[in-house]
């Protein structure tokens, strides 16, 4: 089904984001992964695309075994150091294994001497081709604290309307741990005209090494109560993971009570993650 369908039927929404092997052989353990977040019955799993290292050929193959177990999956799709052929052929072979959503990216700038697409130097490039391209439905990335290379907030908004404009069905955003950051993010962007659906992207923490890394590279804010749950208990492996599941539960919580639809959280292949959530949330999603 397609998520702008979904999106309608005005109930909080709960998926979560798995990224695909980098080897043929690690297919096994995050089939596995899969397999176990698809039982949970999650509105949506999104394939991460060419991501940390993994090789991009691997995402449609996520996304056929994800609807295979009768989960709409959302396949992502980078263009920044692809060409018009590529981008046509991996179009045809979505369309022809019946993936109907596509989170249109541009991706990481490529490294010096890498080459960087002539045809797609923007996601709004891809987010055009692939309405030409006709049947998709297409979402596409937004960052509330600003995407690391904009100059100003305001080039930021004005760049992510162009990309909406080009035919974006929805937005989901980068990771944020304090929702007044997207409240104030949402008023901003409303008033620049932006109305698509807005999901949220929520990141349970469960590592103090993987966010110390993550924020150095985003530059994302960390509230004062975050960073002490993370100085209590960022050594302790188990602690950290149940405390990081507990303050992402209360952050959805509060973002549904605030009338944001959807929520996507980064569950990152860890259906134990995914599990807790679930169990935490299920008087609340669906209501
Ligand atoms: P764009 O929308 O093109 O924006 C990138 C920058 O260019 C911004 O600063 C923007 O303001 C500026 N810009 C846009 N248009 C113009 C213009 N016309 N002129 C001048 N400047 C312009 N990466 C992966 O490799 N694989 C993934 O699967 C993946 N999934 C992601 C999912 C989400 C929800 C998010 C938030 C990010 C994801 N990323 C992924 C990371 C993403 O690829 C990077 O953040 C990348 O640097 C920007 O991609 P974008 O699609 O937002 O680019």
């Amino acid at each position: 089904m397609k998520i702008s369908q979904l999106l309608k039927k005005g109930k909080p929404m709960l998926s979560f984001e798995v990224f695909p092997p980098k080897t043929q052989s690690g297919f096994a353990s995050v089939g596995k992964a899969v397999e176990e977040i698809c039982a949970l019955r999650p509105d949506f799993m999104s394939v991460t695309f060419g991501a940390a290292g993994t090789t991009s050929d691997y995402t449609l193959e996520v996304a056929t075994r994800i609807s295979s177990l009768g989960v709409t999956p959302l396949a992502h799709l980078t263009c920044v150091n692809s060409t018009e052929e590529k981008i046509a052929s991996l179009l045809s072979r979505m369309k022809g294994a019946g993936v109907e959503n596509i989170m249109a990216l541009r991706g990481d700038i490529p490294a010096e001497g890498e080459s960087v697409s002539r045809a797609f130097l923007h996601a709004s490039d891809l987010v055009e081709r692939i309405r030409a391209e006709g049947g998709f439905c297409i979402g596409g990335a937004c960052y509330p604290e600003g995407h690391i290379e904009s100059h100003t907030r305001g080039d930021d908004v004005r760049y992510l309307k162009k990309k909406v404009d080009a035919g974006l069905d929805f937005l989901t955003t980068q990771m944020f741990f304090d929702n007044n950051v997207l409240y104030n993010f949402l008023y901003r962007i409303r008033e620049a005209g932006i109305t698509v659906p807005v999901i949220a992207g929520v990141m349970p923490v469960t590592n103090a090494a993987q966010i110390a890394r993550i924020c150095a590279l985003s530059g994302t804010y960390l509230p004062e109560r975050f960073k002490r749950i993370v100085d209590r208990y960022g050594d302790d492996p188990a602690a950290m993971t149940q405390a990081g599941i507990v303050y992402a539960a209360e952050q959805i919580i509060d973002l549904y009570a605030n009338g944001i639809p959807a929520v996507h959280v980064y569950s990152m292949n860890k259906p134990q993650v995914a599990a807790a959530l679930c169990n935490l949330l299920s008087e609340i999603v669906g209501k």
